[in-house]
C-alpha cells in the first residue's frame, strides 16, 4: 500500500489527452490514498480554468499558474512567437497577477516555469539565442510573482538545470522551487538541494535506460528502509510527481499517465534505494 502523505506534486489535469473525466481521475487518486493533486497550468488559458477544478473537487486539487517556457520555443501548436516585447511580458505578468488575486484559496504556487534548452538544440543559433532570451525573461517574471506572493515555483529545467538554478540564486528572495522531472547530474542535484530548492521524481526514474538518474538519487539519498514514509524524502527536498498525462512509468510507457501512478513511482524509488 502507498504510504500516508503521498501526493502528486506536478500533474496537468486540464489537458485534453485524458479519455476519462476528471472525476474518475480524482477517484483513482483517492483510491490510491494520495492526499492531494497539484495541478500545473502551462498557459494563460489553463491558468484561468483552475478555479472550477478545485471547487468541484472539494479542494483535493490545488493549482500552480504560469506560462510554460515551451511557449517561446518554435512549435506549431503552442508557440507564442519570438517577437514578444516588454509590453507583452508586462501583460502576461498582469494577467497572472489578476488570476492569482481572484483565486488565492486555490492557487498555491507559480509555474510551470523555467527554461528548456533541450528542445531548441536542433534550431539555428539565432533562433536559439532569441528563444533563450525570451525564456529567461519569462522565468524571471514568474520568480518575481512568486517573490511578491511568497509562493513556491514548479520549475521545468530540461537541459538547462544549471542555468535555472543560477537564475533562482540571483532572483529568488521569498520563494523556492521544485525542479520537476529532474534529469540532470549528481552535482546539479546536490547544488539544487543545498540551495534550499527541491527535486521532482517521476516516471523517468523507472525507465530501463535511466540508470544514471537512479544512481544520482542513490548517491544523494543513500540507503533507506523499505517502509520509509514520503515525509522523510520531502524533508530532504525530494518530491514525487507524474507529470500526467505524460511520462507514464515503465510497464505503462506510451500510455496516458494518471496521478494515481505516483504510488508506483514512489514504490519503485523506495525499492531501488532499499536494495543498495
Ligand atoms: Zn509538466
Amino acid at each position: 500500500m502507498p504510504k500516508n502523505g503521498l501526493y502528486d506534486s506536478h500533474c496537468h489535469l486540464i489537458f485534453r489527452e485524458y479519455p476519462i473525466p476528471t472525476e474518475e481521475i480524482v477517484q483513482q487518486a483517492r483510491f490510491s490514498k494520495l492526499t492531494t493533486l497539484l495541478n500545473v497550468s502551462t498557459d494563460l488559458k489553463t491558468s484561468e480554468q483552475v478555479q472550477n477544478l478545485s471547487v468541484e473537487n472539494d479542494g483535493f486539487i490545488k493549482s500552480f499558474i504560469g506560462v510554460d517556457p515551451q511557449e517561446v520555443i518554435p512549435n506549431p501548436e503552442h508557440f507564442m512567437g519570438l517577437d514578444l516585447t516588454s509590453k507583452d511580458f508586462k501583460q502576461i505578468k498582469q494577467s497572472l497577477k489578476d488570476i492569482l488575486d481572484k483565486q488565492k484559496d486555490t492557487i498555491i504556487g507559480i509555474g510551470e516555469t523555467g527554461m528548456d534548452f533541450y528542445w531548441i538544440k536542433e534550431l539555428d543559433s539565432e533562433t536559439q539565442a532569441k528563444s533563450k532570451f525570451l525564456q529567461e525573461k519569462l522565468f524571471i517574471l514568474h520568480i518575481e510573482i512568486a517573490n511578491d506572493n511568497v509562493l513556491p515555483l514548479t520549475i521545468h529545467s530540461r537541459g538547462a538545470e544549471s542555468e535555472c538554478l543560477d537564475l533562482m540564486l540571483n532572483n529568488a528572495i521569498n520563494t523556492r522551487g521544485i525542479f520537476h522531472s529532474f534529469t540532470g547530474n549528481y552535482q546539479q542535484a546536490k547544488n539544487i538541494i543545498e540551495s534550499g530548492n527541491g527535486l521532482g521524481v517521476n516516471g523517468i526514474f523507472t525507465f530501463k535506460n535511466a540508470q544514471n538518474l537512479r544512481e544520482v538519487y542513490r548517491k544523494l539519498v543513500g540507503k533507506v528502509s523499505k517502509d520509509t514514509d514520503p515525509e522523510y524524502f520531502y524533508k530532504k527536498g525530494i518530491f514525487f510527481e507524474t507529470d500526467s498525462p505524460f511520462l507514464a512509468p515503465e510497464g505503462k510507457r506510451g500510455e496516458i499517465n494518471y496521478p494515481a501512478n505516483v504510488a508506483d513511482i514512489y514504490k519503485a524509488f523506495v525499492n531501488f534505494l532499499s536494495n543498495n
